[in-house]
């Protein structure tokens, strides 16, 4: 197991320090941290997780975040303006979305803690609005393989039933027919992609649509990540698939503000065709005797912080800056992406757009990833079949990172060519840190272990 790396040089605090901390030095030790984690990323090699990566934006995020950070975003009396923030974080997502153009219903949304939050506050909104319509007890939905766990955690926590859905191994997109055939008298939703963590492929959402709609179910698009970049790249003239309100079935979308939103970790949003859907999970609980209580979704309080940071986000950025954005993230990624299908021992499988995902029939697409990581790079993992994922973000549109990759590339697979021994990294969302493929599921626990229990000890 890999050492804290900061338990050598820092007090560990097993209980409160008894005379509080000069905060200078607080501070300082912070400045540290942050200084030597934020150099990992600051080279440009590192997939997904920082889309900005812009000091300058972060600070001006951290000036909206300072002033309303103290802020609870549940008591509305006292900050009338986290309404309108709010307000405006959902109309503007919307309007991406095209829900403008919905005629028969009310599209509204709801912003939360992020894509996991979003997409909890869908599945449970189907949930209860279908067992209140329709008397379903039993609430099923369909997800195509390739999404997101949020999903399988979201029908965990609910007591819904998630059905399976192969993906077809040369597009990586859902099989319809395959959705069509388990669709029966308890199934709330069908889900898609667009588009999805581990391959950057677009289900087909105009088909899942006239789907849901022949078999009066929900469709839920899972936009997450392509939510503040494919709208834009569709703009720009480039060839993606309709997946917004346009499309009748589509009946909720979630949409990620903390990643190519450029918002600060912590907000998403979730948007609905109708308001019925988002007000089936509203709670109230009215006669408490500490007050009638109320709330949008399944947070209590919230940091307003946040709501206003995100804010500030996007009306900074404007169409103009996630345009301009947008443009620069598809080149570099296209440019990335036509040197890997430049080597024949290479294969990306299906037809990507911002991020991609490769793989080999030649050798163990981990040992690329091995000498990569060497090289500072890091990839996103993957199995069933062994593959890397690289998305792109605005780190890797700076000078010369594109270079550098196809030349770490060229490389990589010279040392691949060359082993003939098993190679060390293995599949972990979020990040390869080592451990066997084979070896995965010990190693994933022995993960969370270290990442909740190291440190948690209470003192004797
Ligand atoms: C990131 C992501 C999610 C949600 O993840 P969070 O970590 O909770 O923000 C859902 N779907 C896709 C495709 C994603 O990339």
């Amino acid at each position: 197991m890999t050492k804290f790396p900061y338990e050598d040089r820092f007090n560990i605090n097993r209980s409160l320090p008894e005379n509080g901390r000069d905060p200078q030095e607080v501070l300082e030790e912070l400045q540290l941290i942050a200084k030597e984690e934020d150099a990992f990323w600051e080279t440009g090699k590192c997939s997904g997780t920082m889309y900005c990566g812009d000091h300058e934006h972060y600070n001006f995020l951290n000036q909206a975040f300072g002033l309303f950070a103290h802020v609870n975003a549940l008591q509305r009396d006292m900050c009338p303006s986290v309404t309108k923030f709010e307000s405006e974080i959902i109309s503007m997502t919307l309007d991406i979305f095209n829900a403008g153009e919905v005629e028969d219903a009310k599209p509204v949304g709801l912003v939360t803690s992020g894509g996991t939050g979003s997409i909890m506050h869908a599945m449970l909104s189907y949930r209860e609005l279908y067992a209140k319509e329709r008397g379903i007890k039993h609430p099923k939905v369909i997800k195509p393989e390739t999404a997101h766990p949020a999903f399988d955690k979201a029908c965990h926590l609910f007591g819904i039933e998630v059905v399976l859905a192969p993906v077809d191994p040369v597009t990586m997109q859902v099989d319809i027919n395959f959705v069509e055939n388990s669709i029966d008298e308890n199934t709330v939703a069908i889900i898609g992609s667009a588009c999805n963590y581990g391959y950057g492929t677009i289900d087909p959402i105009e088909e899942l649509s006239d789907l849901a709609v022949r078999k009066g179910v929900g469709l839920h698009v899972d936009c997450c990540l392509g939510g503040f970049i494919l709208p834009f790249l569709s703009k720009l003239g480039r060839d993606i698939p309709i997946f917004d309100f346009r499309l009748k079935g589509v009946t909720t979308i979630s949409a990620d503000t903390h990643k190519y939103g450029y918002a600060f970790k912590g907000t998403s949003v979730v948007m609905f065709r109708d308001k019925s859907l988002r007000n089936s999970q509203y709670f109230y609980l009215t006669d408490w005797s500490g007050g009638k209580y109320c709330s949008p979704g399944m947070d209590g309080s919230r940091s307003a912080g946040l709501i206003a940071a995100t804010w500030a986000s996007m009306v900074k950025t404007g169409m103009s800056g996630y345009l301009k954005y947008s443009k620069e993230i598809i080149e570099a990624a296209g440019e990335m992406i036509e040197h890997v299908r430049s080597h024949k021992e290479l294969k990306i499988l299906g037809n990507p757009t911002f991020l991609f995902s490769f793989t080999s029939d030649e050798f163990d697409i981990y040992h690329i990833n091995d000498f990569m990581r060497l090289r500072g790079w890091r990839f996103n993992g993957q199995q069933y079949p062994n593959a890397l994922h690289m998305a792109v973000t605005r780190p890797q549109t700076q000078k010369g990172v594109v270079e550098t990759f196809k030349k770490d590339l060229d490389e990589a697979i010279e040392y691949a060519k060359e082993q003939t021994s098993e190679p060390a990294s293995g599949a972990i969302y979020g990040g390869v840190q080592g451990g066997l493929t084979s070896e995965v599921d010990g190693f994933i626990k022995m993960l969370m272990g270290q990442m909740m229990d190291e440190f948690q000890e209470i003192p004797e």
